[in-house]
């Protein structure tokens, strides 16, 4: 919370040379002002009432200069709305006292400017000096009469009130004028055009709607939004700077006006007294009604109006004997306004957009980071985005297999997976249980470790191998784990054997058993194939799909240019499952060539490996018969030689047929199990290359999403309001095509504008090119009723 202030109230007296010495003095201090009544002139005004006043202010301008005038009532208070304190300004006093003077000052002559383009200059002034903020300008000028709402700033030509009319709104974020245009300025010249067009404007309205100028209220608002550009920007201020010129304060119902100047008096009269009302209630703290509805000029100043805002009046007056009955009101109001106490506060917003920006920078910062640490520690290509269905899916097949024993083991990746890992691994778990228990309630109930029937039915389903372990079947279709046949069970795999590929079914797999499977042995294997992508040696930190031999199915490099494909934009991004789909036959088609036909060679493996887990159970089983043959003929044997040959040894042919057929099983179940293991390792390998194409795909797809379906920032910026082009208006640049009239005219400025210094340039420039579209348009609208005769 600021500090309490009062509202600043200064008095202007406009230079006279009939200045009424013995009726108004100044204090030393030059913040007070007496006045006094002549006996005789009292007589004539009030009777027998009070003869003299004092007035206490925050100061009195004397025959001060318009510089002087800045300094003393604007220059601080546009000085704090650049750091998010709203601030107004009011001139008030009867008409011809100066108030417009005082704020817009003449715009012929830069020395005699007023407030308004001072202000301006201000605050570029200050932004140039702030290079740790973005800040941005926008204007707009508002003009109240007989209580209805104009736009001096609407698109030239003026031609009176719009057809919307305009209607005040209040929001949490404040009060904004609905219809109003408010007009983004990136530059001093900009911003002076805007003022010299919304003044043109007041005179124009005044002529062609009859309207007395001075019976009307005018707000000229500076909006500033300071970004920081060093500190968080998330939190940001706003403010708005009011430079009111308000009506004539002069008491027009007295004098008996009629009609029109009735109805613009009553008006005046009531909106200068509900401002009063609403600022004097602001200042006092036990109210908390302050009725800023009872007119439009309050209402729109809501949010700047004493309260938390900085607040400035200044009382135009003359110095003239014979206006002292006016001046004497405006000075009570001005002495009634000093007292109003205000707590000016900082708008501080944040901004919602900007602080989810900042966390995604974050995000891919931590990623970074994250990249450089896993590059450092060799691990590659690791991706820590949220999983999706299919990465999800895979890692489900991996718990399966890992369970059913046809993946040794699941490497770890990042937290984020194993997360996923122990989560399928509940998932798989608890599947497997229901199908155990259902399937058991239904087949295997009891299950005697005598009853052989029994037994051999599960050996038969090919759950166990030769030592006596369960082997699944490793296409993930049912897995080892208690003594169900799960082939029955209805799950589902998410991939499917349809996509085989038979040509491969006959290649690429090791001869004979021993070393682990390597990288070279698949590239054989490949090129004898021309189906793929394996990568050489191995190396996972270039994507195998890069290092894509050239092959005779003409392949396409995946760095293929990125502006081939894009799908006609909507105005809505299609959800990304659809946009997946095209992208993967478009742009994507490639990547997912490459990873479909990695993961057919998988799968073919997987096959493979089930196969020969299915050739091992069948060794196994003739190995028991064998052995159960073998032990029959021994106990025969056995139970022979209790009655001869004692000690002796005597195998029969039968016997020793099967001791060589058993050893022969042996012989082919080793082979078969060398030829599994491999099988396994390059079913892991294969697992690899088929996750980088995914992560690969993945990526591609976010990048072509993002790029295909969000406007690129460079377009964006151009489609900013505010740069010199504005809706309904001609741009500048076309405008100026100076006529040599206006070229000397121009130069003529120049000329005179030197000896007032650089600063003067933009304020005469400004003019000139008001000027020219001024004419321009009365060109254009010559020709046009030239043309209609
Ligand atoms: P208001 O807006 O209060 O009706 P104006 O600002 O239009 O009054 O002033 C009336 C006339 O007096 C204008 O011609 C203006 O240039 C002139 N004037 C007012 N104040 C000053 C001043 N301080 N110095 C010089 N001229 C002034
Ligand atoms: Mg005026």
């Amino acid at each position: 919370m600021g500090t309490r202030k009062k509202v600043h109230a200064f008095v202007r007296v406009k230079p006279t040379d009939d200045f009424a010495h013995e009726m108004i003095k100044y204090g030393d201090d030059n913040k007070s002002i007496d006045i006094h009544l002549k006996k005789d002139l009292q007589r004539g005004v009030v009777n027998n009432k009070q003869t003299d006043w004092s007035f206490k202010l925050d100061g009195v301008l004397h025959n001060a200069s318009q510089d002087l005038v800045y300094e003393t009532v604007a220059k601080d208070l546009v000085a704090q709305a650049l750091d998010g304190y709203n601030g107004t300004i009011m001139c008030y006093g009867q008409t011809g006292a100066g108030k417009t003077y005082t704020m817009t000052g003449a715009t012929e002559n830069y020395k005699h400017r007023g407030i308004l383009p001072r202000a301006l200059q201000q605050v570029f002034r200050m932004i140039e000096e702030r290079p740790t903020h973005a800040i941005t300008v926008r204007v707009s000028y508002l003009e109240i009469y007989n209580e209805s709402l104009f736009d001096l700033l609407s698109t030239l030509p003026y031609v009176g009130p719009s057809v919307t009319p305009m209607t005040i709104v209040e929001n949490p974020q404040g009060v904004f004028i609905k219809g109003l245009s408010v007009h983004l300025t990136n530059q001093e010249e900009d911003a002076f055009s805007l003022l010299f067009e919304g003044e043109t404007n007041r005179i124009i309205a005044s002529h062609t709607m009859n309207k007395n100028s001075s019976r009307s209220h005018c707000i000229f608002t500076i909006y500033v939004e300071a970004h920081s550009r060093t500190l968080s920007d998330e939190k940001y201020v706003t403010s708005k700077i009011n430079l009111v010129d308000l009506a004539g304060s002069e008491r027009l119902g007295k004098s008996g006006s009629e009609g029109r100047m009735l109805k613009e008096a009553t008006y005046i009269n009531k909106s200068l007294s509900f401002l009063e009302q609403a600022i004097i209630a602001l200042g006092d703290q036990k109210r908390d009604h302050i009725p800023f509805r009872q007119s439009k000029l309050t209402h729109a100043l809501k949010d700047s109006l004493g309260g938390n805002c900085n607040m400035v009046l200044l009382t135009n007056i003359y110095g003239e004997a014979a206006q002292l009955e006016e001046t004497l009101s405006s000075l009570r109001f001005a002495s009634r306004m000093k007292l109003v106490t205000t707590e000016p506060a900082i708008n501080e917003k944040y901004d919602a957009e900007r602080m989810v920006k900042n966390l995604e920078k974050e995000l891919a910062l931590l990623k970074q980071e994250l990249a450089i640490h896993d590059s450092l520690a060799n691990r590659t290509l690791v991706n820590y985005d949220p999983m999706d269905e299919i990465q999800i899916a895979e890692i489900n097949s991996q718990v399966r297999r890992y369970l059913e024993g046809t993946l040794d083991e699941i490497d770890i990746i990042n937290l984020r997976q194993i997360q996923e890992v122990f989560n399928q691994f509940r998932v798989v778990l608890s599947q497997q249980e229901q199908e155990v228990e259902s399937t058991l309630r239904r087949k295997y109930t009891l299950i005697d470790k005598n009853d052989f029937a029994a037994i051999s039915a599960v050996q038969k389903a090919g759950l166990m191998d030769v030592d006596g372990h369960l082997v699944g079947e490793p296409d993930g279709q049912s897995f080892g784990l208690g003594v169900t046949p799960f082939s029955t069970k209805p799950g589902k795999k998410p991939k499917s054997k349809k996509m085989f590929k038979e040509q491969l079914g006959s290649s690429g797999r090791k001869e004979g058993a021993g070393s682990p499977v390597s990288g070279k042995d698949l590239e054989v294997s490949i090129s004898k194939t021309q189906a793929t992508p394996l990568s050489k040696e191995g190396d996972v930190r270039d994507l195998p799909l890069r290092d894509r031999e050239t092959s005779s199915s003409e392949p396409l490099p995946l760095d293929s240019p990125k502006e081939e494909w894009r799908p006609p934009r909507p105005s809505t991004p299609p959800p990304k499952p659809v946009a997946f789909e095209d992208f993967k036959n478009e742009r994507g088609s490639e990547i997912n060539r490459i990873f479909k036909e990695n993961k057919s060679i998988l799968n073919e493996r997987r096959k493979r490996a089930s196969e020969t887990t299915q050739r091992i159970n069948a060794i196994k089983r003739e190995m028991d018969l064998t052995k159960e043959a073998l032990n029959f003929q021994k106990s025969i044997r056995e139970k022979q030689g209790e009655y001869e040959n004692k000690g002796l040894m005597i195998i029969d042919e039968e016997e020793f047929l099967l001791i060589l057929k058993l050893k022969d099983l042996k012989k082919q179940y080793r082979a078969e199990y060398q030829d599994l293991r491999d099988l396994r390792a390059e079913i892991q390998y294969c697992q690899h290359l088929v996750d980088q194409c995914r992560h690969r795909l993945l990526t591609e797809f976010d990048i072509w999403y993002n790029e295909s379906f969000f406007i690129p920032e460079d377009m964006q910026v151009s489609l900013k309001p505010g740069s010199s082009i504005r809706p309904g208006m001609l741009p500048v640049s076309r405008l100026v095509s100076l006529g040599e009239d206006d070229q000397d005219k121009f130069n003529q400025l120049q000329q005179r504008v030197l000896p007032e210094g650089p600063d003067s340039i933009s304020f005469y420039n400004a003019k000139v090119k008001t000027e020219q579209k001024r004419n321009y348009l009365k060109t254009m609208m010559g020709l046009q009723q030239a043309h209609r005769k």
